[in-house]
């Protein structure tokens, strides 16, 4: 999950939460801040404690993200105790899964058992657990296990690609591949071992947190984050 830093509130107060959106929209992109993947024409103002729970926050920028209808109906309605689980625009969330073969995402294994419990909630609070086969299947409707699947194939094939011819037009063309696609931590994983890459994909997705990596592009703890 892509860590995002979605900075100070645009203005001072949004008189309705719909108007949020096309504020979200240039500081993190058109990309679901929990799935990550780009959605054109149909992502949502979420609200992390959700506006019929918690009216309060319902107009505020701090309880912003944005979410596309599958992460968005997962949640819906969900109570949500903030330290219950890891958030990507407080958290460095890249730490907290892993982006395997396949498209699979889990927990990171190395995660120390509060964290990685917290990271498991945080999967499922918004469906990304679901798969076929898993313990709850997606729906019909909820396809996000295969576009994990499809664009790990897409960055292997790129990451291929580039090994077998290395040029700066290559890789421009990787990074605009992955920005029409999402799914920042997938490419961000295939590309591990790259840092010039990981560099360019870093600074190509708008609102990436900067201060979740060191100057060589490896993930560190963010700070005032839960890792
Ligand atoms: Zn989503």
């Amino acid at each position: 999950m892509r860590p995002v830093d979605k900075g100070t509130a645009p203005v001072s107060t949004y008189t309705n939460y719909a108007e949020a959106l096309p504020d979200l929209e240039q500081r993190l992109g058109r990309y679901c801040s929990y799935c990550e993947r780009y959605i054109a024409t149909n992502l949502a103002v979420e609200h992390v404690q959700a506006k019929s729970l918690v009216p309060a926050l319902a107009l505020m920028w701090s309880n912003f993200l944005l979410a596309c209808v599958n992460c968005n109906s997962c949640k819906g309605d969900t109570p949500v105790t903030v330290n219950d689980y890891l958030w990507p625009d407080s958290d460095n969330t890249l730490r907290a899964f892993e982006y395997r073969t396949g498209g699979v995402v889990a927990p990171h294994s190395a995660l120390a058992a509060p964290v990685r419990a917290k990271a498991q909630a945080s999967a499922a609070l918004v469906g990304l657990d679901r798969v076929p086969g898993g313990a709850v299947p997606p729906t019909q409707r909820d396809l996000r296990w295969l576009k994990r699947f499809e664009t790990w194939r897409k960055a292997n094939n790129a990451h291929r690609r580039l090994s077998q011819n290395d040029t700066v037009e290559l890789r421009e063309q990787i990074v605009d591949t992955a920005l029409a696609t999402g799914l920042f931590s997938i490419w961000w994983t295939v590309f591990a071992a790259d840092e010039n890459m990981r560099s360019r994909l870093r600074a190509a997705f708008v609102g990436t947190c900067p201060n979740s990596f060191d100057a060589n592009e490896n993930l560190q703890a963010r700070p005032g984050g839960q890792l």
